[in-house]
Order: structure tokens, then sequence, then C-alpha cells
């Protein structure tokens, strides 16, 4: 039987405002402030503290709700979500339960097989919890223990819900890819995986493909990078697919993605909702948001990234998929452009600028184990990479010999002529030069000169590699190809195979 995978995403996203959810307490980057020193009686849950909303958070919430283009209602309540966690100190966890923010919305994404529309069920706020550190015991004389940092108790948190409504872990990854985008692109969300600060959980099933039911699922958390988060989804697909043709049963669980492993483990069965006893925030009044602040957030959001992809692929002649692929981070979005308008107006190629940023530099920055954001910093910059893309259009240089300029232009920062002017890589077009290139490689290789005449025509594929390196690479590819097969026809008869 074939089964059709479903997933739904839970998106946590702590929010970048300067003080936390409910106090005054500042927000600081967890890897780096010390321990505890953004702490108040606030957020510590000491007794007889009150908190109060945080107005930027509130908007910041609003431009993502709209964004996503949900309702907002006119009231959202915040609840208490009771549970005992010893990163958690007042006991529970100020979220928005029954009354979100933002409900109903949705979001078209594009992926390699096509566009694909999302719903959004519910964008809720809430605060973060604490975090603790475990230390194992590492002699005899140690104790095994764990430390709590409470600099991130109470940081703004927002909660986007989708439907389940994506059925591959390309979906799930192209999905994380946009909205991540978007919350870059409000300024919400600096996007950092790594540090936690954005937080995807997929609740994954399966089911017979063509069904409509739901059946159990289970929940995945740690996944701390895209890349985990497509190999944490897939693996899950496939066990689940595993335990339904073995005619076992899907557990409804929480599991946990081991990157060392490369699989899932179980972590901890699924509470219950009632498990938590929500009930109204006794100390904060409902939230009420007037419609002319919605209207006004609606009219000050920015371009997002669907309507610049969708600009990107009608303006500059792109496929749908590498818009996508340039708008999910505004610095790149930015550099695509500047690259763009540093072309001259007869020789413009967009295409030819997509296709370097996303060749040659993303997997140069990703060698370098750089983030894409970091495309602001790095040593070409969108002029000189125009400059480059003139030089193999208007023949100076080949594409092999162009990778090579580009290369070192990455390293040294210095212009492409520079470079090819030193190192002598301009292509050769010399005709003449190009033909002597030829002969002599033929005259070197009476063995495959044979078996190309005895009718292994691709060996012409051969002599063009070693007529190019003769040519340290410079060689004009087309020259080359129309002297070789001139050379090659001299010395018919040429094979029958194509
Ligand atoms: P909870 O609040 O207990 O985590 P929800 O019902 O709110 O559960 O759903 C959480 C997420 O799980 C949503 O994104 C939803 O679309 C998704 N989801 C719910 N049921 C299934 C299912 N059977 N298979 C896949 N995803 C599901
Ligand atoms: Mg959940
Ligand atoms: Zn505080």
């Amino acid at each position: 039987m074939n089964y059709e995978p479903v997933i739904g995403l839970e998106v946590h996203a702590e929010l970048l405002t300067r003080s936390k959810m409910f106090c005054g307490c500042a927000v600081v980057d967890s890897t780096q402030a010390p321990p505890n020193t953004c702490v108040c009686p606030i957020c510590a849950g000491l007794p007889g503290t009150l908190p109060v909303i945080n107005a930027r958070a509130v908007e910041f919430a609003l431009r993502v709700a709209l964004a996503l283009n949900c309702r907002i209602p006119e009231l959202s309540v915040f609840a208490r979500k009771n549970y005992f966690y010893p990163d958690l100190p007042k006991g529970y966890q100020i979220s928005q339960y029954e009354l979100p923010l933002g409900v109903n919305g949705w979001i078209e994404i594009e992926t390699e097989a096509g566009p694909r529309h999302v719903r959004i069920r519910r964008v809720h706020l809430e605060e973060d919890t604490g975090k603790l550190f475990h230390h194992p015991a590492h002699a005899p004389e140690d104790r095994e223990h764990s430390l709590v940092d409470l600099n991130r108790a109470g940081v703004p948190l927002l909660e986007i819900v989708t439907e389940p409504d994506l059925h591959s872990a390309a979906d799930v990854r192209a999905y994380g890819v946009q909205l991540r985008a978007v919350l870059r692109c409000l300024g919400v969300n600096n996007g950092d995986m790594e540090k936690g600060v954005i937080r995807f959980e997929p609740n994954i099933s399966v089911r017979p493909a063509g069904s409509t039911e739901l059946r159990t699922r289970t929940e995945l958390k740690n996944l701390n990078s895209f890349r985990a988060l497509e190999r944490g989804t897939q693996y899950e697909i496939e066990r689940q697919t595993q335990v339904w043709e073995s005619g076992g049963q899907v557990a409804q669980e929480t599991r946990g993605w081991s990157e060392a492993e490369s699989r899932t483990l179980p972590q901890r069965g699924k509470e219950q909702a009632h498990d938590y006893r929500y009930f109204p925030e006794p100390d904060l009044p409902p939230l009420a948001l007037a419609a002319e602040q919605v209207e006004q957030a609606r009219a000050a959001l920015p371009e997002l990234p669907a309507a610049q992809r969708a600009r990107f692929a009608a303006e500059y002649g792109l496929g749908r998929y590498d818009a996508a692929l340039l708008v999910q981070e505004p610095a790149v979005a930015a550099y695509f452009e500047a690259a763009v308008a540093a072309q001259a107006p007869g020789q413009r190629s967009p295409k030819a600028v997509a296709n370097w940023m996303l060749g040659e530099l993303f997997r140069l920055m990703n060698e370098a184990g750089q983030d894409l954001s970091e495309v602001e910093r790095v040593a070409v910059r969108p002029a000189q990479m125009a400059e480059l893309i003139a030089l193999v259009a208007g023949g100076t240089l080949n594409l092999g010999t162009a990778k090579t300029v580009f290369e070192n232009m990455l390293r040294s920062g210095r212009a492409p002529a520079e470079i090819v002017a030193e190192q002598g890589l301009a292509q050769l077009s010399d005709a003449g030069e190009i033909e002597r290139a030829v002969e002599d490689v033929i005259a070197a290789s009476p063995a495959e000169m044979a078996l190309y005449l005895g009718g292994k025509a691709t060996l012409e594929q051969w002599f063009f590699g070693q007529v190019m390196r003769r040519l340290r690479g410079r060689g004009n590819p087309q020259l080359i190809r129309a002297a070789l097969s001139a050379a090659l026809a001299r010395r018919w008869p040429a094979p029958k195979s194509g």
C-alpha cells in the first residue's frame, strides 16, 4: 500500500523586542549574556508581582498575523498553562489559548514541485521559558546536576500553527525557509535556528494514499537547522510507514531528532490539553485591538517575500523557485537587486546574477560555514559580480576560468579585471593558436584517435578536455569545439553512430 505523509507545524519564534513580554528586563542573546543577569521578580515568578503586556510584542505579533493573512479578532485573551518544570519559575506559562491574536490565515509557499497553499490555524503570543543546562558526572566524586538560566524566561514568543496541509519533508523545509523569510522581512526575529530563536516542531502522521483520515501523529523536537528539519521529518515518515506496514500502531508521543544517530527517539508521551488546566490569566485584561490599529499595521507592512518572489519572477524573468530562493533572506534579495542594477543597461542579465548567486556564491559561503545573511559582508560586492558577468558575456572569460576568478575575488576582495590581468586568465580566442593546440593533442594521442575512428564518438569530449587543458583552461569553448570537429572531420571515415 502507498502511504501519504500528513504534516502540520508548530513554530515558536522569539520576538526581537528590547524588553521581555511582561516585565522591563532586557531580551539578550542567551548564548552570550552571563546567566541570570536579566531577571527581575516578575520573570522570576515571585509571588505578589504583576505582569504588564509589552506593546511592542503585540505590534510585532500583529504584523506577523497580518502577513500570514489571518483574521484578527477584536479581543484576544491570555491564559495560564499550568505545568511544573524547573525552567518555568511561575509554575505556569502565560499564553493565549481559546482566543488567539490571529486565526484562519494562509501562506502560499513555493516548492521545487510547485506552489502549495498552507492554511495557518492560529498565531498567538506567549512567553518563553528559562534554559536548563545538564551536567553529567565526569569523575566518581562528581554529581550529576542541572543549572537553570532565567535570562530567557519571559522573552516574548510567537507561536504559529498550521493546519496539517504539508505532505513531504521537502514541503516542510520549504515552509520553514519561507516562514523564516517572512519573520526576517518583518524585522521581528533574526532567524537564528542554532540559537533556538526560531524553533520548528512538525507533527507528523502517515495515512493510506487517497484517504482523508487523520492518523495518530508524533511531534518532533530539537530540530535546529533546516537540514535537521528535513531529515528528521523524512525519517519519521519512513518509520511510521514501516510501523503501519508491519501491522503495528504508531504511538502518540513526542520524539527528538538525534543528529549524531540520524534517527528520532521517543522523549515522552503527549500530554492532553486538559493536563494543563488552562484558565484565563486573572492578572491581565483581555487584549483589545482597535480596528484602526489593525488597519494601520496592515498598511505599514513591507513588501513581503511572496510579493517580492512574484515581482522577481515577472520583472527579471526568473523561475519561481529560483526567485523563492533569492527572497528567503532580505540581504540576499538586496544583493541580487544591487548586482542587476550594476549591470550596464544593454547587458542586463538577471538570470546570470541568479545563477552565480545560487551556484558559486552560496556554495562557497556554505563551505565557509557562512549564513546567507552574511552575504552583506562577503568580499565580492554586487557591482563586482556584475563586472565578472560582463567579462564572461564579453568573451574575456570562459565559465571555467570565471569560477576560478570568482573564488579569488571572494578571498581577496579584488576586482575581476585585475585578477584576470595578473594571472593571464583572459580567454584565448586566437583561432590559429586554438587550431595548433587541437593538432598537437591529436598528434600526441594516436591510441585515442584510433578508438575514435573505430566508432567511439564520445572521445570527442575527451579531446575537448585535453585541448582545454593544454590552453590552461582559458580556451574559448565554442572556438575549440569548432576547430576540433573540423580537425576530426578531416580524418574521416568518421563513425556512423552519433
Ligand atoms: P496540540 O495543541 O496538542 O499540539 P493541535 O491539534 O493544536 O495539537 O495540533 C498541532 C499541530 O499538529 C497542528 O499544526 C496540526 O495541523 C497538526 N496535526 C494535528 N493532527 C495531525 C495529524 N493527525 N497528523 C499530522 N499533523 C497533525
Ligand atoms: Mg503541540
Ligand atoms: Zn524580568
